[in-house]
């Protein structure tokens, strides 16, 4: 039924850069079979997952949509992909995305742009656009994204379905294509919170191939879907209202009115050095993005220019025809702030504005349990409408971000409609808090 859906819908959608029509239905075979043996199949079997294109799946492209690695196969499966497979899921096939992570609207994928399902002339967010939009056309049961500042709750909220980023170190990144390694990490789609809460729970834990996984048992996040939210503290940073659409700001105080009534209590909070969190993103994001992206020289992966002199030549022609604009404007930001005589000035600082913003959020944690704010300041834009400005943009990612710098987890979940596009509500929790996130979306939705 999902490829039959796909067939129809994804030409104007695009959400998918490969369809595995041959591999999904032998899996679903498998599946049948194995149920007919009476085996232990896990949460997930038989279920249509669709997977972002960095995201490693063995023998199906990882293109991250860069001509980059066109035609690059994955010798292997990324760890939550084996966790996928174990449990039984079936892989629909690869989304589209923008190049390499970078982006907001999807409009930087090099291969085809993707369409919000809810009005064709929008874009979906990004840059997992692809993997929402796949999950919002239902193309899709579930899906897959990856978050470096937003990726996922940006285009989960544009495309009114759920979006979580866990908390950095819950999900291995091991088999991820690396964009700004201290920033990223796999992050969940869902219709819904329990589905959200479903995948989440069967890719979560440690993975002895990313070091940076925590050894802390992973709950499980069904558990936590009650309405019952009685006591909750939830902190309104009043910047993050400042200047908002009313509209938007509408829909966001109608939400916390609904979890005040199911037992949440609500109160005004600062956070004054979140409006930093935007700066500083994007000087560490560019900086590992530049010495991350060092590896595509055009001998050991994708792409290789045809005519070349000698070997700084090959570097030179093949990732001048290999990337993308804003790869290339990314990559020369980030050789910019760790330059000799730049580093202290630009890198160095945003390290300790970065340490600065994880203390403000330690310090509201400790008197409240989540923090609420808008997920984007608009609902999604026209496609074509941010282009030209890159720093409108890179603007789409402000109530984002701040999470991605502290490394705390955040889910947004759908709150209604303005002018017929959906709106997400961001709920913000302390370290290895997903299952609260997942209780009040669970309670609002
Ligand atoms: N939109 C942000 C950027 O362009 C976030 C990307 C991401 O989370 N992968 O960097």
């Amino acid at each position: 039924a999902f490829l039959n859906r796909i067939d129809k819908v994804d030409e104007k959608i695009g959400a998918y850069l490969y369809v595995a029509r041959e591999e999904a239905l032998k899996s679903a075979k498998e599946v049948d079979e194995k149920i007919a043996m009476g085996e232990d199949l896990g949460q997930l079997a038989g279920i249509p997952i669709a997977v972002k294109d960095n995201i490693s799946v063995r023998g199906m492209q990882n293109t991250c949509a860069s001509k980059m690695l066109e035609g690059y196969v994955s010798p292997y499966d990324a760890f939550v992909t084996e966790k996928l497979k174990k449990n039984n899921a079936i892989i629909l096939g690869k989304t589209n995305m923008d190049e390499f992570a970078m982006g907001s609207s999807n409009e930087n994928s090099a291969f085809k742009i993707v369409r919000n399902p809810w009005d064709l002339t929008k874009v979906p967010g990004g840059s997992s656009g692809g993997s929402a939009a796949s999950v919002a056309a239902c193309e899709a049961a579930l899906s897959l994204g990856t978050e470096t500042g937003g990726s996922v709750r940006q285009p989960a909220s544009f495309c009114g379905i759920v979006g979580l980023k866990p908390t950095y170190g819950r999900i291995s990144r091991n088999g991820v294509v690396a964009f700004a390694s201290t920033l990223d990490q796999v992050g969940t789609f869902g219709r819904d919170v329990k589905d959200c809460a479903l995948l989440t729970g069967t890719i979560a834990g440690i993975d002895k191939g990313d070091f940076t996984t925590v050894d802390e048992v992973v709950p499980d996040y069904t558990k936590f879907l009650t309405k019952d939210v009685k006591g909750t503290r939830i902190g309104v940073p009043t910047e993050f209202l400042q200047g908002l659409d009313n509209k938007i700001r509408a829909k966001i105080e109608e939400a916390i009115e609904v979890l005040k009534e199911n037992g949440a209590i609500v109160e005004e909070i600062s956070l004054p050095l979140a409006k930093y969190s935007l700066a500083d993103y994007y000087i560490i994001a560019c900086a590992e993005a530049s010495s991350n992206l060092a590896r595509f020289d055009g001998i050991r992966y994708g792409h290789r220019a045809k005519d070349f002199k000698d070997s700084v030549d090959i570097y030179f022609k093949s990732r001048t025809e290999g990337f993308g604009e804003e790869v290339k404007r990314r990559i020369m930001l980030g050789t910019y702030v760790l330059s000799a005589g730049y580093y202290d000035a630009y890198y160095k600082r945003a390290l300790k504005v970065r340490k600065l913003i994880k203390e403000e959020f330690d310090k509201v944690f400790k008197n409240y349990h989540v923090i609420i704010t808008p997920t984007s300041p608009t609902t999604a834009f026209k496609i074509g409408e941010k282009t030209k400005d890159v720093l409108s943009m890179y603007l789409s990612d402000i109530y984002t971000v701040p999470a991605n710098v502290a490394g705390i987890p955040s889910i947004s979940v759908p709150c209604g409609m303005v002018d017929g596009m959906p709106v997400g509500m961001q709920i913000m929790g302390n370290y290895f808090q997903e299952g609260k996130l997942f209780n009040l979306a669970y309670s609002y939705e």
